[in-house]
């Protein structure tokens, strides 16, 4: 399979979505959230750094997020494609994975954009607030990451759109066709 960037907001459905591709078609999974989280729970000294950032909704600085990137993919059996969850989340980002995949011979593959309306996206991460008990799951936090995504990570778009990698999917209040529409998409790159 080729790598697949997956990108939208916070509660966009990046990681549920992400879950349902691996099984499919068995690939890698970096979620960087997932890998500062592990971090923060075992208290090194990047979970330390990482965790005022998170509790803050900013992001952790790109040099930092890069050499984290780059360390973990490599720590991935290779050849088997990688869906990337969570970066790029700024365009010193993407184009540092972009060189990054390039020294080792690979390329980005395709984005999958996903589009969700505001009011759905808060009411998802206040649920999730409740089932997963995530620290910057509060309406403060989250109204921080809102800003910070329109900010720095959504004028990504334009720059994924002009590498032509970018295939944006709208949520119409239904996983299983967002799933299906995004698996039409993926069978053919098999
Ligand atoms: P996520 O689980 O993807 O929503 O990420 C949770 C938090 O981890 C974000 O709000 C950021 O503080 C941090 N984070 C995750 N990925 C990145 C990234 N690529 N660049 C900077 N910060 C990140």
């Amino acid at each position: 399979m080729k790598n697949i960037i997956i990108f939208g907001a916070p509660g966009s459905g990046k990681g549920t979505y992400s879950d349902e591709i691996v099984n499919r078609y068995g690939m890698g999974h970096i979620s960087t959230g997932d890998v500062l989280r592990g971090e923060i729970k075992n208290g090194t000294e990047l979970g330390k750094i990482a965790q005022g950032y998170i509790d803050n909704g900013q992001l952790i600085p790109d040099e930092l997020m890069i050499n984290i990137l780059a360390k973990t993919y490599d720590e991935l059996p290779a050849g088997k494609g990688v869906i990337f969850d969570g970066f790029p989340r700024t365009i010193a980002q993407a184009e540092a994975l972009k060189v990054m995949l390039a020294e080792r011979g690979h390329d980005m593959g395709i984005m999958v954009e996903l589009v969700v309306d505001e009011e759905t996206l808060m009411a998802r991460l206040l649920n999730r607030a409740i089932e997963q008990g995530r620290a910057d799951d509060n309406e403060e936090t989250i109204k921080k990451r809102f800003a910070v995504y329109h900010s720095q990570t959504a004028p990504l778009s334009e720059w994924f759109e002009k590498e032509g990698m970018r295939n944006v999917f709208t949520w119409k209040g239904d996983k299983d066709l967002m799933l299906s529409e995004i698996f039409a998409l993926l069978d053919t790159l098999k």
